[in-house]
């Protein structure tokens, strides 16, 4: 009754502002989560950010996954009522996993704990946002709805270079009022990454791929996303455009949830006694994923140091390092991480917000100087407060190969590329505290690379020819067979005998992108 009664509207939910200051009313979490943007660029951060004390914490541990992450979801105190946060995330963590643990932690000698993120449909951590985000997106928009707040339904275009596309699609698929479409760049996804989506079932998901690069495939959508005159056509037969980026809160708050939870488990198992410090070690991209350990530790998490993990475009690394972020004479690396191959760092704004007491002002600013000048500096305050909290180094891609060799022979733990890249940071980090590792994908999504580290090959060395002309099913049962790690997910071992839907090529011609879309939502009535 007392629920009801706090719930009765929404007056009393967390609302949520912007990190340039730019909107004047406060938002609704569902507002948020629809808008994905905030109008004026800027990305939504909630108006409080709650504290649990230790106990409450620690107590998670008895609980399972789903309601752990009810538990966090109710501490931010959404606009959505209690019961309904049970069901969305019984759905978002169920057999959907592989196992009911959801994300278990694996412990590697020196104190360093594998939090394994990858046990969800598509093998990769994204997995753990977009089986939940979409669920929380359907909801909102049926709260809009009935509210006469909105009438149309939602196209959720998406570029992906590999791990996104195939995630978002799992995510949405079935959701109502969501139709998703994936663009992919012809011939730039490994064979593994390009059957996981084209193999995709479900009425309304569509898949292209498209002639050009990543790069090519990111500015369609935006260029579609700018096109006012297509908005209206698409308006007229009843749908609006959106994105599931990781700039999204509602990618954002699925996150904080795991390292919170994970910190429980590790007083559970014995690793750590209730409130002693752990340091945290991500491998990091669009720094969605460590943001997420900021925001755990400013909920009561006991984190001392979190380790921001760099491959060879190390942007993130020499920024925390100096203070100075500058992309304006920076190549783009091809690393065995691609999932980590950025240039601008779209969720670093959210932390500076943070980190400069939510001075919308300044970061305004700072976006300003990037985009003029492809680079911006912090003032010193607000590099002291960065160098407080943050430790970051980069590895080269041998590095990284070495590092799943050494890991393997050693411990017979095998980690994919990404996960790699953290682990290596990890150890030239470390000081005395456990370290909790952000473990991002599955090895056999990458396949290659953990076969050319196993082998002793460079990166980028061409594969032995009977191992080239393998397909990546075949490559990884190979590796499985040879490591005897016969763990392979089922959504990957199965997609060379699935009869691929989705075989349509597009130019890189907006028109025609448009018209494909067009052709996709019009099925959808
Ligand atoms: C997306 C991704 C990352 C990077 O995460 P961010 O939140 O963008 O920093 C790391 N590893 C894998 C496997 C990924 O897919």
């Amino acid at each position: 009754m007392n629920d009801l009664l706090d719930r009765a509207n929404d007056m009393g939910a967390n609302r949520y502002i912007d990190t340039r200051g730019a909107i004047c009313e406060p938002v609704a979490f569902t507002q948020a989560v629809i808008d994905g943007l905030a109008p004026g660029g800027g990305l939504f951060v909630p108006q409080e950010i709650p504290h649990l004390p230790l106990e409450e914490i620690v107590s998670l541990a008895e609980l399972p996954y789903p309601a752990r992450a009810a538990a966090i979801y109710r501490a931010f105190n959404i606009d959505i009522t209690d019961d309904r946060i049970d069901q969305l995330m019984d759905i978002s963590y169920g057999d959907n996993f592989d196992t009911p643990e959801v994300c278990p932690i694996v412990s590697l000698d020196g104190d360093m704990h594998m939090l394994e993120l990858w046990h969800g449909p598509t093998s990769a951590f994204k997995d753990m946002a977009l089986q939940c985000l979409p669920n929380f997106f359907g909801e909102s928009a049926s709260k809009l709805r009935s509210e006469g707040a909105l009438d149309e339904e939602f196209c959720i275009l998406v570029a992906t270079s590999g791990d996104t596309g195939k995630a978002a699609l799992e995510g949405f698929k079935g959701v109502e009022g969501v139709s998703v479409g994936v663009l992919y760049p012809d011939g730039g996804v490994s064979d593994i990454q390009r059957k996981q989506m084209v193999t995709t079932t479900g009425d309304n998901v569509h898949v292209w791929a498209m002639r050009g690069n990543f790069d090519d495939c990111q500015t369609m959508v935006k260029r579609i996303f700018a096109d006012d005159a297509y908005a209206e056509e698409l308006a007229h037969a009843g749908y609006a455009l959106s994105s599931a980026n990781s700039i999204n809160w509602g990618r954002l708050l699925p996150q904080i949830v795991y390292y919170i939870s994970g910190y429980a488990e590790l007083v559970k198992s014995g690793a750590v006694a209730a409130g002693d410090p752990i340091d945290v070690c991500v491998p990091t991209g669009n720094f969605g994923n460590i943001l997420a350990a900021w925001y755990a530790k400013q909920i009561g998490v006991p984190i001392e140091m979190l380790m921001c993990a760099s491959n060879e475009n190390r942007v993130l690394t020499d920024f925390i390092n100096t203070g100075t972020y500058d992309i304006s004479s920076r190549d783009f690396v091809l690393t065995p991480s691609p999932s980590m191959d950025i240039l601008v760092s779209s969720n670093l704004e959210r932390q500076l917000f943070e980190l400069t007491g939510r001075d919308g002002e300044a970061i305004s600013g700072w976006m300003a100087d990037l985009n003029r000048d492809r680079a911006f500096k912090v003032d010193k305050e607000t590099f002291a407060r960065m160098r407080n909290a943050f430790r970051s180094d980069s590895i080269t891609n041998e590095e990284c190969l070495a590092a799943i060799k050494r890991v393997f022979d050693e411990q017979g733990y095998l980690m994919d590329p990404h996960t790699a890249v953290a682990c290596c940071v990890a150890e030239n980090l470390k000081g005395q505290n456990p370290v909790l590792i952000a473990s991002t994908a599955h090895w056999a999504k990458f396949g290659d690379n953990v076969y050319r580290a196993l082998h002793g090959l460079r990166p980028g060395e061409a594969l032995p020819e009977e191992v080239a002309c393998l397909t990546g099913c075949q490559l990884n049962e190979l590796i499985a067979e040879e490591t005897g790690k016969q763990d392979i997910p089922a959504g990957l071992a199965g997609l060379d005998s699935m009869e691929p839907r989705f075989t349509e090529v597009l130019e890189a011609d907006k028109q025609a992108t448009e018209a494909a879309v067009s052709a996709f939502v019009s099925e959808q009535r």
